[in-house]
């Protein structure tokens, strides 16, 4: 069987990331088992970054791999946090989700209902080898609107904040198999499965 490195240690991304591709017969190996860390994020769009990750767990392996970013974009803040989603409150490890969610709620204080829209953005890439000058590049964004309140204990990240208007609750609240219908990463790894298909 076909082995691909997952260039990503993020706990809540991987569970979805695994569960979606779980139809591919291949095997999919989290960097972290290989013993691959983490890579300086120095690109300025989630495509740069995704890249960057992928040629990162490529190189370090010698396999396959596939690489995500992904990140929350705030109208009402220029876009903001994007790409430094994951580093949003200058916090790591277990406590930044929680020191993000409470940046993001003081940020958005004065900001009317009507003002509050925003949508997650997803890219992900396929490189058969870290030169691989082909990448695969799929991509997803999911639209919604920031919370006033953390809602709900599911998923992971900005989740508890983010309303989903067509299902009425936060995404937090969404059983997993939902959120995967519909999400940024959802759109973009089915994508991925067709181009695979037509392609490999
Ligand atoms: P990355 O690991 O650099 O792609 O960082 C992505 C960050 O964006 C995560 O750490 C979360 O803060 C946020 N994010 C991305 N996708 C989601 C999602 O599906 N739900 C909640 N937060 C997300």
């Amino acid at each position: 069987m076909d082995r691909i490195v997952l260039a990503s240690g993020n706990r809540g991304k991987l569970q979805e990331l695994e569960q979606l591709l779980s139809e591919l017969t291949m095997q999919l190996i989290p960097q972290t088992a290989l013993g691959v860390g983490d890579v300086a994020e120095t690109g300025l769009s989630f495509v740069e970054n995704a890249l960057i990750k992928a040629r990162h767990a490529c190189q370090e392996t010698g396999l396959p791999s596939i690489a995500d970013d992904s990140g929350l974009e705030v109208d009402a803040l220029n876009g903001e946090p994007g790409i430094y989603s994951a580093r949003f409150s200058g916090i790591f490890g277990k406590e930044a989700d929680a020191a993000n969610n409470a940046r993001l709620l003081a940020e958005m204080e004065q900001v009317a209902e009507a003002e509050r829209s925003a949508r997650f953005h997803c890219v992900i890439v396929y490189l058969r080898y870290a030169r691989d000058p082909m990448p695969l590049i799929c991509q997803g964004s999911w639209e919604g609107s920031i919370l006033f309140e953390e809602s709900g204990s599911g998923g992971f990240g900005y989740d508890p904040l983010f309303y989903v208007p067509t299902h009425q609750c936060a995404s937090a609240q969404l059983t997993p198999k939902i959120k995967n219908s519909l999400s940024h990463r959802g759109q973009a790894l089915r994508q991925l499965l067709q181009c695979f298909n037509t392609r490999r």
